[in-house]
């Protein structure tokens, strides 16, 4: 889970990580109050989850309080199209106005989990307000690193290793420390998957601060962490996976035209890569879990097709707890009732696979029934 900038401020001024004074705004009004608490003047930032804000214009810097009312009516409502965001862009519908602050010198810092090591890792580096990923790819010395020991935790040393590393000033360097080591504890403590703070700000008072901030949440550990839920922001989520995660399926929407609805997560990537490899494109990854009742198909088929990207249909299902005839008679009766229109493909695997392919193939309804995972593929690949 995602949440918005004000909100991971928020969390993090908790673990006494310094960030500017802000306030989150809704609407015009409440712009201009917040800025005058701020004696008259603030930078104006569209609250979306997605970076890239600065480059496309939703960062405004505002000088008087008419400035802020201008950046908050020209800002709330409107499309903000970032590198993050894809092509369609995400609406703004809040704003942080926040103090303006004096930037001395911006750097990167950013917490991740290493798979490989199984550790995590913060990462650190002089060229902040940039993307960083092009400093991975192009300048990768310019990227520091300390891997952290869970039983230990972040040590002193190693967060100064990284402020000297990155030439933070040295009557800073407390500062600095002082910074990583609670921007860690609020990681491991809200068991996030990802903290980034680009840039980090050194600024002309002496401050070291978060000018930005990101935090995703692992999803696995939200039921212990009733705060972070209640910032949970739906507007900004994909509508049709908060209606698979209602049916306990796990839906993640991409940008195909050929629809996926498959039984178990490691069938669900073989069955995308499948189809890449045959020249089409998947439209969604969909697990609809082991035990898929006729209501759970029915309910995935309708959010696949609430996809108007998608053109067909192929279903990969593995009939071990639940029986193929049992599927064959769920994924009809879905199909009916939801008027199905476009070519569907269905592969069936194991217990009693024959009496399921013969109910399909006995339907009337347009049911191509594949005999292996490479065959239903093809078909479906040259369906659509
Ligand atoms: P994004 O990463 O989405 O572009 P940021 O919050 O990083 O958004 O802001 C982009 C840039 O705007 C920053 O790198 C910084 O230079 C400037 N900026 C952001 N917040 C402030 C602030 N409170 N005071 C002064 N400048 C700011
Ligand atoms: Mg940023």
């Amino acid at each position: 889970m995602n949440i918005h900038e004000y909100q991971a401020k928020s969390v993090l001024a908790g673990f006494g990580v310094a960030v500017p004074q802000g306030k989150v705004a809704f609407t015009v009004d409440e712009a201009v109050s917040a800025a005058k608490d701020l004696g008259g003047k603030g930078v104006v930032k569209a609250q979306i989850h997605a970076g890239g804000r600065g480059k496309a214009g939703g960062v405004k810097v505002s000088k008087t309080i008419e400035d802020v009312q201008e950046s908050a009516k020209n800002l709330l409502g409107k499309t903000l199209v970032t590198h993050q965001t894809g092509a369609q862009g995400k609406v703004v519908k809040r704003l942080l106005v926040e103090q303006l602050t004096n930037i001395e010198k911006e750097y990167y810092i950013g917490l991740v989990l290493d798979r490989a090591q199984s550790r995590v890792v913060m990462m650190a580096s002089a060229e902040g307000g940039v993307e960083i990923e092009e400093v991975a790819a192009k300048t990768p010395e310019k990227i520091f690193r300390e891997t952290i020991d869970p039983a230990v935790g972040l040590s002193p040393y190693q967060a100064r290793n990284l402020a000297f590393s990155i030439g933070i000033p040295d009557k800073l360097v407390n500062k600095a420390v002082k910074f990583m080591m609670g921007l860690y504890a609020a990681f491991v403590d809200k068991d996030c998957s990802i903290a980034e703070i680009n840039p980090l700000v050194v600024t002309s008072e002496g401050d070291v601060m978060a000018l930005d901030a990101k935090l995703n949440f692992d999803d696995n550990a939200l039921y212990r962490h009733k705060d972070i839920l209640e910032l949970r922001d739906l507007d900004e989520e994909d509508a049709k996976e908060i209606e698979a995660s209602r049916f306990g399926l796990n839906y993640i929407a991409l940008d195909g035209n050929i629809g996926c609805m498959v039984n178990g997560a490691g069938l669900a990537m073989a069955t995308m890569d499948t189809i890449k490899y045959y020249g089409g494109d998947p439209a969604n990854f969909l697990d609809v879990g082991g035990g898929a009742t006729e209501e759970n198909i029915t309910e995935a088929f309708k959010i696949i097709l609430s996809d108007e990207k998608v053109e067909g249909i192929l279903v990969n299902i593995f009939g071990g707890i639940m029986k193929c005839d049992v599927i064959a008679n769920g994924v009809i009766a879905a199909a009916r009732q939801v008027g199905l229109d476009k070519p569907l493909v269905v592969r069936l695997e194991g217990t009693n696979v024959d009496i399921g392919k013969k109910i399909l193939n006995e339907s009337g309804l347009n049911i191509v029934a594949a005999d292996s995972l490479a065959d239903a593929a093809q078909r479906i690949v040259s369906l659509v």
